[in-house]
């Protein structure tokens, strides 16, 4: 069976293996930082292009899923105090470049969800990678930062629905704050 053969596959290969194989290192420049060179997307579990968010990558040796980035970062430095998820004041690993699949290390840094916030907010997050294919990302602290963050730069209600695949209607209750009120 495929599926059988699939994973026995998988069992055998190296963090740095099952990373390597999801990571296209000839990516996009940041748009607003390209300075620092390619970034490195790893692509959707499902298949296909990389997309807006994290890329989820089983680990069958430690019987879980886990970021690229936060693979990445293992590889490249060590382990880390991350918590999963983005939870405010616990220690994570963010993006330089703004673009949430890319793996390449020298883009990756830690610090709380409140420092990616605050930095969001002094970048104005204006990088939008794969922002017209992100038709199911889900809403996250992160994301809506950044929707608060593009609304009062000037991006319409409209756009930015568009953009996270998201009726402008709702995008109005998260700027109005009628919504994810606990996000700076
Ligand atoms: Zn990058």
């Amino acid at each position: 069976m495929s599926y059988g053969y699939h994973r026995t596959r998988k069992a055998s290969l190296s963090l740095r293996q099952l990373l390597e194989e999801r990571v296209d290192k000839d990516g996009p420049l940041p748009p607003h930082r390209p300075e620092l060179d390619q970034c490195w997307p790893a692509c959707p579990a499902r298949g296909g292009p990389p997309g807006p968010n994290y890329a989820e990558i089983w680990v069958p040796a430690e019987q879980r899923t886990r970021s690229d980035h936060s693979i990445a970062w293992e590889l490249a430095y060590g382990n880390h105090p991350c918590m999963r998820g983005p939870r405010l004041g616990h220690i994570q690993v963010l993006h330089r470049c703004d673009n949430r699949p890319c793996a390449r290390p020298s883009h990756l840094f830690l610090g709380t969800m409140s420092d990616n916030i605050k930095d969001m907010h002094a970048k104005g997050r204006a990088a939008d990678f794969n922002g017209a294919n992100c038709g199911a990302a889900k809403l996250t602290v992160d994301i809506v930062g950044t929707i608060r963050s593009r609304r009062a730069a000037g991006d319409s209600l409209r756009t930015l629905g568009q953009t996270y695949g998201i009726s402008s209607g709702h995008i109005s209750q998260i700027v109005s704050r009628q919504i994810w009120r606990n996000v700076p």
